[in-house]
């Protein structure tokens, strides 16, 4: 059987959040143990670069992911796990190839990057631009069809299935129309009420690392209204809590504060402890395997030695595809 393949990335910003967890690495997860898929796991370092970053941290931060993912339950024998930066030649590479059929327009007209332009208008820089044309070459290098990320990144994946159709046209190469793994968590909204949770808005996440007193401060942080009323909000905090009840607490436990909003009111000092005990005892396994894999080394080092050695083996073989097709070989 031909498994189809998977890539992911997450950028070595800080400790993975809720969002990163719920949106990404669940079904990253379940990805790895479907016997349909070979998965592909990175560390986006290049792309960390895009926005201003510390040289000195780039790389401890790149280790902290891979702790992250293996704490979450990814499997080096299963998954090929490894940095970007290890295959620079052969990603930048590719990149470089889909530049040519991709316009300047096109990029600086993506919702992701005028965001980032106006979160940093002093670091508009080509390397920002390039941003979606390294993640297409990401996936591509793989002829990955599945990618399991959240919402925010659709824009992305849209360019992706653009390069690989014009590819595919000019120069009659077979790579797949990668599509996005539905969930029904692929949108974390923010703990402060607006926007989606982000590593780079503060207050708006909870770590993984968090324990729970952390996880408590964070949610009394929550806006929130007077508990009650005709209409249940559609945005905000209340939102926000309503979204993390029905993930960690189940659609019924929803649905009841809901009705409470209507009816008695909500009261919002009890929601927020009984939520915060509820992630906490999803998020306490992971940190017990995070304190064990911490103390190991070498088992991080040889799972990506390893896993870069077979990530190499296939970009490699797509990178001399695409240069005999482009007429370079
Ligand atoms: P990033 O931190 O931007 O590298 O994102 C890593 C992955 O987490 C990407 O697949 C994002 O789509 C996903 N992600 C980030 N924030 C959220 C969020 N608030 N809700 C759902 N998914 C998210």
């Amino acid at each position: 059987m031909v498994k189809k393949r998977v890539l992911q990335g997450m950028r070595p910003t800080g400790h993975l959040h809720l969002g990163n967890y719920l949106g990404t690495a669940k079904g990253m997860l379940a990805l790895q143990e479907d016997p349909n898929y070979e998965t592909f796991y990175m560390v986006a370092d290049l792309h960390g670069m895009t926005t201003p970053f510390d040289p000195k941290k780039i790389m401890l931060e790149s280790r902290e992911v891979i702790l992250d993912y293996l704490s979450c339950g990814l499997d080096p024998k299963k998954s090929a796990l490894f940095l970007q930066s290890s295959l620079a030649d052969l990603h930048v590479q590719l990149a470089y190839y889909f530049s040519t059929v991709v316009t300047v327009a096109r990029m600086q007209h993506l919702p992701t990057y005028k965001e980032k332009v106006k979160q940093y208008p002093e670091n508009v820089t080509m390397a920002l631009l390039n941003y979606p044309i390294l993640m297409a070459a990401d996936i591509l290098i793989y002829k990955a069809s599945m990618v399991p990320v959240g919402m925010d990144q659709e824009p992305h994946m849209e360019v992706t299935r653009e390069i690989a159709r014009k590819m595919n046209l000019l120069y009659g190469l077979g790579f797949p129309e990668p599509r996005s793994l539905e969930t029904k968590s692929r949108y974390i909204p923010s703990l402060t009420g607006e926007g989606k949770m982000s590593k780079s808005v503060e207050g708006s996440y909870i770590n993984l690392t968090d324990n729970l007193e952390t996880i408590k401060e964070r949610l009394a942080k929550v806006p929130t209204d007077s508990g009650k009323g005709n209409k249940i909000p559609e945005g905000g905090g209340v939102y926000t809590l309503l979204t993390i009840v029905e993930l960690f607490q189940g659609l019924e436990k929803r649905t009841k504060y809901e009705k409470e909003y209507k009816r008695s009111g909500i009261k919002y000092q009890d929601l927020k402890n009984e939520l915060a005990e509820a992630i906490f005892k999803d998020l306490e396994p992971i940190q017990k395997k995070r304190r064990e894999l911490e103390k190991d080394r070498a088992y991080i080092d040889n799972a990506l030695k390893d896993g870069t050695e077979r990530a190499r083996a296939v970009a490699s073989k797509t990178v001399k595809e695409v240069k005999e097709k482009m007429g370079l070989i």
